[in-house]
């Protein structure tokens, strides 16, 4: 397959390529890594009028650390995270998450503004900045915002962000040191995009627990926080009944369908299978 004809754009600076994508009025689409955008072209599941080719502007790709706040341009390739000494010492939840996506030569082009962008229910990205509360800062005509986590998965391949808005960069506060963390994903194959997963951060000492945070991915249409589990940690502790039973709330909360790959009740047994695992190894790690 071919994708239908289109424009194409190279703009060198952030300006104009925010103008462009003013100009064309929600009918161009902004090229990332091309890792999901192109295949889709190719389908015609999309046919933007014009591609607005971001890997011209510098700018836009880099990894820094700035008042407890890691920073990372739209434009920085999963590769570049992977082998970001700061991420793997500030951000290690996310230095254990970008290895799950996909392969060497996927994560060698495909970019981080390009995967929370894209919002694929399954991907790896947004359920971790789900479970780092982080924001995207997103730029427009009308200026730059922020938008937390929270708020930008509405749904499918959906995000809140305009049509003419772009992600410039993505904030995520470092993590504690103290902190203990892990992710579990259930794929079919090494590299493909996950059935279910969760990711995990606890603080805490002993039993008792001051922080839990939990977010899936592939067991519904947006990534999520699992907030009635988390708050049965804070409240129950980090016993092994305590992390059962918020392995279950994480499967209650979550609202899976079924497809060729599996039925929605056999994501919801994988959800508090992988919750209760994520939980076990971040506690380990908590405890050293
Ligand atoms: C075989 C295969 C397996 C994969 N497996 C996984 C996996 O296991 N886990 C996973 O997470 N991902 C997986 N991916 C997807 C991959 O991670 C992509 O990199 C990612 O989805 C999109 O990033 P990109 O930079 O390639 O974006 P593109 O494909 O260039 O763009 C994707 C969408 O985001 C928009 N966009 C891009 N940048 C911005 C921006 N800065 N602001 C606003 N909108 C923007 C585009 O217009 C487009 O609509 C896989 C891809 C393939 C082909």
């Amino acid at each position: 397959m071919k994708p239908a004809k289109f424009d194409y754009h190279a703009p060198a600076t952030l300006d104009a390529a925010v103008g462009l994508l003013a100009q064309y009025k929600g009918e161009a689409r902004l090229l990332a890594g091309g890792q999901s955008l192109l295949p889709m072209m190719n389908f015609r599941i999309v046919t933007p009028a014009a591609l607005i080719d971001l890997n011209r502007v510098p700018a836009l790709a880099y990894i820094r650390a700035e008042n407890g706040m890691v920073r990372i341009g739209a434009m920085t390739r999963h590769r570049a995270v992977e082998f970001s000494p700061l991420i793997k010492e500030r951000l290690p939840l996310l230095a254990e998450a970008i290895k799950l996506v996909a392969h060497l030569p996927i994560r060698s082009r495909g970019t981080v503004g390009g995967s929370l962008a894209h919002a694929d229910p399954a991907a790896e990205l947004p359920m971790v900045l789900q479970a780092l509360e982080g924001e995207v800062a997103a730029r427009g005509p009308k200026g730059e915002r922020v938008v937390k986590a929270a708020d930008l998965f509405a749904g499918m391949l959906t995000t809140s962000l305009a049509d003419d808005e772009m992600i410039v960069e993505v904030r995520i506060p470092a993590m504690t040191s103290r902190a203990g963390f892990a992710v579990e994903e259930f794929a079919r194959r090494r590299g493909d995009f996950a059935i279910a997963a969760i990711a995990a951060i606890l603080e805490g000492s002993g039993e008792r627990c001051t922080k839990a945070r939990l977010a899936s991915a592939g067991v519904g249409p947006a990534s999520i926080r699992l907030a009635a589990a988390e708050a049965l940690l804070e409240r129950d502790g980090l016993g092994d009944a305590a992390i059962e039973a918020a392995a279950s709330k994480a499967a209650d909360a979550v609202s899976p369908q079924s497809d060729l790959q599996a039925s929605a009740e056999y994501r919801r047994h994988l959800t508090r299978v992988l919750a209760g695992r994520a939980l076990h190894r971040a506690r380990a790690v908590l405890r050293g």
